[in-house]
């Protein structure tokens, strides 16, 4: 190959840190200036010009082009600098990136498969470069973050998602593909977009889209096989749960939005046990907002519950209530509601708000996942905090300015008595000469991990044991230093040696189930997981 083409490939190109001897071997001679950086050097000079830049999206967009052209520097910053970058390539950046992606796209970054493709869907995926692909994220783009339809241009969430798969999970980036399926868009504004880069339709809903999916889901297990991972992103709820049902049995598919969240908020519940006391069935849930966030944690709940104390699933899901935009959920309304919401229909007269319901269950873990902000009203703390000496406080919805309540409100209002974690990220807070540290119950704890288990074991199906061995293993992170903050969730600058953990937790139970492919077992999973990560260290070229 020429030099030329070698420092176009982004998967090689080292730019300035090529040495003499690979400028020598490999026709670089007079291509690249006389100087020799070594890769810190690199990642110090673009980490500078990253904090120089104030518009969010300018970062993302010096992130997109360093991954386009330096793949291994790409991923040494994002490792080296997580916290700081990951708000960068992921949300709540990645979001504006999406709503702006039709006028900032550069170069394809992943698969498009629309309308246009039906019939085509197989070719499709051999145009794709990279043969050998372990995790799939797809979307849909119908409900992208707390954003609504993107459409195609939802694409920014599969890639920035995978970046994480590599970055804090370590899956090699080669066998990481983001697809984006284009069944129109019902966003106005996107359809009179001139630089919309979508079908320029309204969405195909029935029997075409399912078709579309179908034929999307047959074609990569024909050209892929069976142990890649296929992972759902930001479809809205009606298909999501659909999805997930239809191809659980057939296919290796997790729904992050779902049962990603449940498992880091499990795991955040399950930690907070040590300050709050008690068992997990000791305890009784009220969640405000019951889509795939709300249910999906509490069937994950319920599960777990059920597991420890052996009472039957159905049971302990009595310990857990819901509340919707339409009020308590309660058996009486059960023919008017969502299949994916009836099996949390108890017995209760109506109640019409979250006031009254928190007056009827009395619940000691009060959990927010509607996606409207503000709604931990004063009252509603101060009603919680008088049922509780130590009320578990979540806000999930994102971002933060729809987060139910902030840590400042949290701790105030309970008079410091509340255990508190939420969606978007809150500083620590000063309250009465004590710092509290509010935990963020992000995903990107759980997925990465995840994903990495189920890679390393060879696993075919997910089963719902192994999200309770994710959380599990995440929870076990936590450390006395940061139960004394209060934090409910390890400090993401570990994040690496977190996810080696879940992985080998993950991983321990594909074997457990018999669906894990890659024989013999190895003895140590956790090193096994270490050994398996990707390292974006320069390889030098001889
Ligand atoms: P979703 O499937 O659309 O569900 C939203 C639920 O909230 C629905 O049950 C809806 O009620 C209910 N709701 C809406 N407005 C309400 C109101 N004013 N009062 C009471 N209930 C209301 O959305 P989702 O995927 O579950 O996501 C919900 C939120 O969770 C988002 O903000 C998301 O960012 C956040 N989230 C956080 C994490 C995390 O922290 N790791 C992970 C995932 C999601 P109806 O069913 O009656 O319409
Ligand atoms: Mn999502």
């Amino acid at each position: 190959a020429s030099g030329y083409s070698l420092l176009r490939d982004p998967h090689h190109n080292k730019g300035l840190a090529f040495t003499e001897t690979e400028r020598d071997s490999h026709y670089l001679r007079g291509l690249l200036p006389p100087a020799v950086a070594t890769q810190q050097l690199q990642e110090k000079k673009l980490m500078d010009n990253i904090r120089k830049y104030q518009v969010p999206l300018q970062k993302y967009m010096t992130m997109m082009e360093l991954q386009e052209r330096n793949e291994r520097l790409f991923y040494k910053l994002l490792i080296d600098n997580v916290e700081e970058l990951l708000p960068v390539v992921y949300t709540p950046t990645v979001g504006e990136a999406c709503q702006k992606y039709g006028s900032i796209f550069r170069r394809p970054q992943g698969l498009y498969i629309s309308l246009k493709e039906k019939g085509k869907v197989l070719d499709v995926l051999k145009n794709w470069p990279e043969r050998s692909i372990q995790v799939i994220v797809v979307t849909d783009g119908e409900r992208i973050l707390g954003l609504g339809d993107l459409g195609c241009q939802g694409m920014g969430i599969p890639v920035g998602k995978l970046s994480l798969y590599t970055a804090l999970g370590g899956v090699r980036p080669s066998a990481c593909l983001p697809v984006t399926i284009d069944v129109g868009t019902n966003n106005e504004e996107s359809l009179k977009d001139e630089f919309y880069i979508g079908l320029r339709q309204r969405r195909a809903t029935g029997q075409e889209y399912a078709d579309l999916l179908h034929e999307f889901m047959s074609a990569v297990k024909q050209n892929y096989g069976e142990k890649v991972l296929i992972q759902f992103e930001d479809f809205a709820n009606h298909n999501a749960f659909t999805l997930l049902a239809k191809y659980g049995t057939t296919h290796l598919v997790f729904n992050d939005d779902i049962q990603g969240t449940a498992s880091v908020v499990l795991a955040g519940v399950v930690a907070a046990l040590k300050l709050i006391g008690g068992t997990l069935a000791d305890h009784r849930f009220l969640f405000l907002g019951a889509g795939e966030a709300g249910t999906g944690i509490a069937e994950l709940i319920a599960l777990e519950m059920s597991k420890q104390t052996k009472i039957p699933l159905e049971e302990t899901r009595k310990k857990i209530w819901l509340v919707d935009s339409k009020g308590l959920i309660v058996s009486s309304r059960k023919d008017s509601l969502q299949h994916f919401k009836k099996p949390w229909a108890h017995d209760h007269e109506p109640v019409k708000d979250l006031l009254g319901a928190i007056k009827a269950i009395k619940p000691t873990v009060l959990i927010g996942s509607s996606g409207v902000g503000r709604t931990f009203t004063k009252e509603i703390i101060e009603t919680v905090a008088s049922l509780n000496e130590k009320p578990l406080i979540m806000a999930l919805s994102n971002p933060t300015s729809q987060s139910e309540c902030t840590a400042e409100e949290a701790y105030t209002w309970s008079q410091g008595r509340a255990i508190f974690a939420s969606g978007s990220p809150f500083d620590p807070f000063e309250y009465k000469g004590k710092v509290f540290v509010p935990g963020q119950a992000n995903n990107a704890y759980i997925f990465p991990g995840f994903g990495l288990g189920l890679v390393i074991s060879g696993a075919i199906r997910v089963h719902d044991d192994m999200l309770l061995a994710a959380s599990e293993a995440l929870a076990n992170q936590v450390s006395e230093e940061n139960y004394d903050k209060g934090l409910i969730y390890p400090p993401f600058t570990n994040i690496r040696k977190i996810s080696a953990n879940i992985a080998a937790n993950v991983a321990a139970k594909a074997y457990e189930l018999g669906v894990a492919t890659r024989l013999p077992r190895p003895a140590n999973l956790v090193k096994y997981a270490e050994s398996c990560m990707y390292s974006p260290v320069y390889r030098s070229y001889r």
